[in-house]
């Protein structure tokens, strides 16, 4: 019998060295992030629940509506959320801000300052689309390029990518090699550019000078559509192929 003790705590203390050594265990290893994509508004925008393992905190990013249908992912996967943080303002990916930040008492982070005119004219939006009466709102941190963002223990870094809208951000998560891209690039096509203070050149620009440096393995989801690499777009994007 003591024989027997004695060979399954070797065992035990094997498997903890193991656990101990092991990438995944390793108590010094970042968090983890982890997201859902959830669709929203008639545009089906892809607003991003997106959470740090270690601590379940989460972010909104884009919270352009449908608000039950976030806090539904919120619920099933038992996340704090912690913020709201936005790629730009337009009201597909900005309309639910303002009721989401007040109805969870959680902070809102982003865009870039030179956005604040989309910001200020949700309500046309909302009217000009037919979308439900979207507010407007003043951030609690403008961002700019190189700034961080935490969501837990993770940190992303805010890459400024104006043409789409002019303070258009994307958020990147090294460790991952994830990017939230908004409305910059989407899988084989670019944002619009003909909105005010939209510009096709400075969205190619941002694309091929602040994005393809991340590197070809980086994952995105964009603003709308599938999701695709920085690799595959350079290969079949015709827009921004190299
Ligand atoms: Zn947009
Ligand atoms: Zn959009």
């Amino acid at each position: 019998m003591l024989n027997l003790v004695l060979i399954f705590m070797k065992q035990v203390k094997l498997l903890e060295c193991l656990c101990y050594n092991s990438s995944s265990f390793n108590s010094e290893d970042p968090a983890v992030l982890k997201y859902e994509i959830v669709p929203v508004t008639a545009f089906e925008q892809n607003c991003s629940v997106i959470w740090c393992t270690e601590t379940k905190k989460a972010a909104v990013v884009d919270p352009g509506g449908d608000l039950e249908k976030i806090k539904l992912a919120l619920k099933k996967h038992s996340l704090t959320l912690e913020k709201i943080i936005l790629t730009h303002a337009h009201i597909d990916h900005a309309g639910g801000t303002a009721d989401l930040a007040e109805q969870s008492k959680v902070p809102i982070e982003g865009p870039h300052k030179d956005d604040k005119f989309w910001i200020d004219g949700l309500p046309q939006q909302s009217q000009m689309f037919g979308f439900p009466l979207a507010r407007t709102f003043t951030p609690d941190r403008w961002l700019v390029d190189a700034d961080e963002v935490t969501v837990g223990n993770l940190t992303l870094k805010v890459i400024h990518c104006p043409g789409h809208t002019p303070g258009h951000v994307v958020f990147y998560h090294a460790d991952t090699k994830l990017a939230i891209v908004g409305d910059v690039i989407f899988n084989g096509s670019i944002g619009r550019t003909d909105f005010p203070k939209g510009d096709y050149n400075t969205l190619i620009a941002s694309i091929k000078n602040k994005l393809w440096p991340l590197g070809n393995d980086v994952m995105f989801i964009p603003g709308h559509g599938p999701m695709s690499n920085f690799g595959d777009e350079r290969k079949f994007n015709a827009f921004v192929a190299d």
